[in-house]
This record gives C-alpha cells, structure tokens and sequence, in this order.
C-alpha cells in the first residue's frame, strides 16, 4: 500500500451534509408499500436491511408487469414475447452494469453473492490453486466469503491465513501488508462488513494486491446497497453482489470479472443457454458471460434488478449514503444513552449497521421482544462465526438501516428498547 491517505479513503461527513438535504425522504418512504404496514398492532420499525431490504414499488410493478404482460423465457423463443423478456433481461444487465460502471458482457447475473463467490472458487481458484499456496482472507468475512475458499483449500492443499482486526473493527492493514507474501494467490475481502459496518479500504488492498500478483475477490453485499460503488476504479478482479440488499428481489446478484478472467475460465455449471452448439461427443461453450449462466435465469428477478438500480440512480447514490450516515449519527447517539448497552464496531466511516449487546440480556429475547413492539432486528451470529468469536460473544443484536428509515422509527426504537428492558427487569 502506498500511504495512509490511501487506505482511508471515506468522505468526510460534511461534504455528505449537503446531499442528505437534496431529497425528499418523507416522499421515498412512501413509495416502499411494506413500510406502511402494522406488526403486533404496531407500526414497523424496519431495522433489517442488511438482513434483505425493502422493495420500492417501481421494483413490484416491474415484476408484475413482466409476468402480466411479457412473460417467456429468454435467449430462446423467435416469437414476440420471447423477444421482449430477452430485451427486457439483457436491458437490465446493461443498466446493473451501468450502476457499477462495468461493461455488461464482464458482468455474469446469477442467484447472488453466495453463488458468485462460489463460481470464482470452483471456476478460477480450483483449477490454479495448490499445495504451498495462500489464500488470504480476514476475520470480518461472512461464510459466503470463507466456507468456498475451505472448499477450495481441503482439494487442493492451499492453506488459508487470516488477517485480523483492530480493537475498534478495521481492518488491520500492517498485518495485511505483512501478509501478502508471495505464497498468496488469492485475497478475498469484503467490502463492507455485514456485522460491524466497517467500510474496507477496498480500492488500495486491490492496488497492492496487484501489484504482488494476488488476485483479489471483494464481497460487496453489504456496499453496493449505501454507498456509491465504481467496480472499475476498485480494480479488484472478482466482484461479487447480491440484488435483494440494493431493493430488488431475493434469487439476483451478479459477479463481475476482469474480462481474462472470465475468459480463461471453464464452465461452472452445464446446461442449456451456455453453449454455442453441442454434440453427444463434445460441446462448443457460448462466450462469456452466457458460459456461466447454464439454464433458465430469474429474468422477473433480474428485471425488478433493473427497475432498483433505476430507482437508486434516481436518489443518487451520494445522497443515499448521506443520508444513512445522518441516520446512523443519531441512532448512536440515542444508542449511547442506554445503559448497559455495547456497540461493537465503531471504524471511522461505518455504515449504518450497528451490532449491539445489552448487559444481562440474550440476544434473541431481546429481538424477540422487540418484534412484539414492532421493531425488526436480527439477532444471532449473522453468518459470521469466526468474527463472533473474536468478539467473545454468542450473539449479537444487530440494527441496520437503509434511506428509507426515519428519525422517529429511531426514536420508537429507543422506545421500545427501554419498555423490554423494563419487562425484563
Ligand atoms: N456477504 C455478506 C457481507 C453478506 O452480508 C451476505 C448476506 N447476508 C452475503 C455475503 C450472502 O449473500 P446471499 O445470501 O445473498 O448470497
């Protein structure tokens, strides 16, 4: 890494002061249908957004409108429904791209990040990796993010190191620099962390990354929903996302990667749609990124794909980040008025996911009492058991927020978190 300046990379939050105000949120909030709705005879408080997010009604209708009006299947049929569902699904490839300014033919649509990273692990990584070789990832990984490369190690005698964390949940970017030996063939890192909200320095570690011959992975679940992301200027080579966090619908998520990649890389999967012609006594593949997209896709899903990344364009991206990180500023302050209460993860320039611990109090009747005031949060391990254990607990409670939040869910939050406490007193 080249220096300091580099690796630290977040916006400072006066320049993100400005574009909270661009927008009108009352006006957002209502055009996400669910929001609206009453749980336990009380209104939702909807704090799980990095568990799935919400739907803006532009991604409904586009959904309904392709199963009312243009539903067939894609890449196949000459006839006219045929050719409006394949314009209708390359026209959302090309606007997902455009969201992330790559090219749409680098960018492979599939179920989401789980899958995505699991075709870079049987697609790139098996094939290259061997005994002796490193693969190098970090204590804030999600499964989707460590269990493929323990695939990947158990059949080839690669052996994985991990790159621990600081006190505070950032990255520890001495150990990193220190780990990226020669032996290292692979880094995977996410972007944003699911359980801590850290924002990894992502655009620098891929730069000294390259620079050592590694090749790197970035999980961006957790990024592409809150923040502006330009894949290209990340310069990592793998790219993984998942469509269901960024407001469209669950089954869509893509991998991006470098075009050599992708080009040298064999088949994943084997079926229809990924071959250009097959005889019983060997097949030609299609070029990619059809090559790794064998069978029928989610087309509805990856149209209402489209209608978000639309949606989103639409907000500004900027503006979305600024407004959770206004959102965000509030809710720890309100949160550090609660006694007992212990915010673990506290990186400068987090997202908006706040884990917690309360004193004396399980997780898991916390959040169940919660739900009972109407307040959604996820409680558990959140798919990241070797960070748990870091953090010496059994489970967290975790609050993530998204645009469409408000400062009065913030505050019957805080409500209701004290009415529990005072149930279970
Ligand atoms: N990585 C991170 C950081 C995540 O938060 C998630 C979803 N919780 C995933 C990967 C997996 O995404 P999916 O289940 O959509 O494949």
């Amino acid at each position: 890494m080249n220096g300091p300046g580099q690796l630290h990379p977040h916006p400072g939050p006066a320049a993100q002061a400005l574009a909270a105000d661009a927008v009108d949120w009352a006006a957002v909030r209502a055009d996400f249908p669910l929001l609206a709705r009453e749980v336990h005879g009380k209104p939702l408080v909807y704090f799980d957004s990095a568990n799935t997010g919400q739907k803006p009604a532009a991604v409904i209708d586009a959904v309904d409108a392709f199963y009312r009006h243009h539903n067939a299947n894609v890449s196949r049929a000459v006839h006219q429904l045929g050719s409006e569902a394949t314009e209708a699904y390359e026209g959302a490839r090309r606007r997902i791209a455009r969201f992330t300014n790559v090219r749409p033919d680098d960018l492979v649509l599939c179920s989401g990040t789980t899958f995505a990273i699991n075709l870079v692990a049987y697609s790139w990584a098996l094939p290259r990796l061997g005994p002796g070789d490193v693969i190098l990832l970090t204590r804030m990984e999600h499964h989707a993010n460590i269990v493929p490369w323990q695939l990947v190690a158990q059949r080839t005698g690669a052996r994985i190191e991990v790159v621990e964390l600081l006190p505070d949940g950032s990255l520890d970017l001495d150990m990193l620099r220190d780990k990226m030996t020669g032996a290292v063939k692979l880094l995977a890192v996410t972007h944003v962390s699911n359980v801590l909200g850290t924002v990894n320095p992502v655009a620098g570690i891929c730069r000294e990354a390259r620079r050592r011959g590694i090749t790197t992975v970035v999980d961006g679940s957790q990024a592409l929903p809150h923040r502006p992301v330009d894949i290209a200027a990340i310069g990592c080579d793998f790219y993984a996302f998942t469509g269901h966090k960024m407001c469209g619908p669950t089954g869509t998520g893509a991998l991006w990667a470098r075009r050599e990649h992708l080009a040298a890389m064999p088949p994943f999967l084997g079926g229809g749609e990924m071959i250009t012609e097959v005889r019983l006594d060997g097949t030609v593949f299609a070029d990619p990124p059809r090559r790794f997209e064998a069978g029928t896709p989610n087309i509805a899903g990856f149209i209402g794909l489209g209608a978000a990344v639309d949606y989103l364009d639409a907000l500004g991206m900027a503006n979305v980040e600024a407004r959770e990180q206004e959102l965000l500023a509030h809710f720890n302050e309100e949160l550090r008025k609660v006694d007992g209460l212990r915010i673990l993860g506290a990186a400068p320039g987090k997202a908006a996911v706040v884990s917690f611990v309360v004193d004396g109090v399980h997780a898991h009747d916390l959040a169940t009492l919660l739900d009972l005031q109407g307040v959604a949060i996820r409680s558990g391990q959140h798919c990241a058991h070797p960070l748990l254990q870091w953090l010496g607990v059994t489970a967290t409670c975790r609050a993530s927020l998204a645009f469409y939040n408000t400062h009065d869910e913030i505050e019957a939050f805080v409500a209701a978190l004290g009415k529990v406490r005072r149930l279970l007193a």
